[in-house]
């Protein structure tokens, strides 16, 4: 049995874990905060300790090679990041880089089209045709598997359901364009959709969660109010779910996909996300696109990308089974 490391690079953290060829074990998961206010090289060098702890802790195993997944703008025939502002590269060779430093070969690929790519392979989309998935947290990802394939489209850009736009005139994403689900639905816009209900003088016990400063509400804390039955974070979880909903309802129209997975802390908050999300869908979309669609949350919370990244090196090597 041979075994990859896989990657996965974040915003916030690094993870790195080392990966059985059949999916069935996964070695030496290892995490790191990202920290990219160090600069481009610094990040590099946690990337390359973090590859080294996780096959260290698979010693004995047969490494055969490193997948990467990083967020984007990216070329996977080239392995060159174009531009991650959040990590500070630009027309970076992570792939080569990577590769030399660990002595390994190694492919790249987007981060979210990893991690849908890893619930296709070993979690909540196994064995379906076509799959489409959507990463909610800082950002919002999406990645599209066909008949076991990631497309990628003609240079990668494929599956960005993020930067889909939900109202013309609305909200400024931070990709430059207007209104874009991620500038709604993504974890530091719940916060900023919560917060701006307060300071309009809704009533709700949110403040109490954060001692009254406000600038420390997060979407984990809105969900975790809703939880309590606080009304105003119930509101606000309802109209993300609504917001997606419309979202996802197009995306079924486009692709009409037997599975819709959803990654990522969003998922926290379970069927008071999942279940207007659905009946928005249902509203919304063609009756045989969603009578056969599974909308579904990931099964390989922290993972995903780890199990994707390694499996679009296997699949680029030997193919996947
Ligand atoms: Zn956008």
């Amino acid at each position: 049995m041979r075994y990859i490391v896989g990657i996965d690079i974040g915003g916030t953290n690094i993870v790195a874990g080392t990966v059985a060829e059949d999916g069935s074990e996964l070695l030496g998961l290892v995490s790191q905060p990202t920290i990219a206010e160090q600069g481009a090289d610094a990040v590099m060098q946690r990337i390359v300790k973090l590859a080294r702890a996780s096959m260290a802790q698979a010693r004995g195993k047969e490494i055969a090679g490193v997948g990467i997944g990083s967020p984007g703008p990216l070329n996977t025939k080239t392995g060159i990041v174009l531009l991650t502002p959040n990590l500070g590269w630009t027309n970076f060779p992570l792939r080569d880089r990577l590769g030399q430093a660990l002595g390994l070969p190694a492919t790249l690929d987007n981060d979210a089209n990893c991690a849908i790519f890893g619930e296709w392979w070993r979690g909540a989309a196994t064995g379906a045709k076509y799959v489409i998935g959507l990463t909610l947290g800082t950002g919002i990802g999406g990645g599209i598997v066909i008949d076991g394939e990631i497309y990628h489209g003609v240079t990668d850009v494929a599956g960005e359901f993020g930067h889909v736009t939900i109202d013309a005139n609305g909200r400024r994403c931070k990709c430059g364009n207007y209104g874009c689900i991620e500038a709604y639905a993504a974890g530091p816009a719940i916060a900023e959709r919560a917060i701006e209900g307060i300071q309009s003088g809704v009533e709700t016990s949110l403040s109490q969660y954060v001692q009254g400063d406000l600038t420390k509400i997060t979407a984990q804390i809105v969900y975790e109010a809703a939880n309590d039955g606080d009304e105003w974070a119930l509101d606000v979880v309802h109209e993300t779910a609504r917001l997606l909903g419309a979202a996802v309802a197009s995306f079924i129209n486009i692709f009409n996909p037997e599975v819709v997975v959803i990654c990522g802390g969003v998922t926290q908050a379970g069927d008071k996300l999942f279940h207007p999300l659905r009946s928005e869908v249902k509203r919304r979309a063609f009756k045989p696109a969603w009578e056969a669609c599974k909308i579904v949350p990931g099964t390989l919370p922290g993972t995903a990308g780890v199990y994707g990244a390694a499996a679009v090196f296997i699949q680029k090597h030997w193919g996947l089974r």
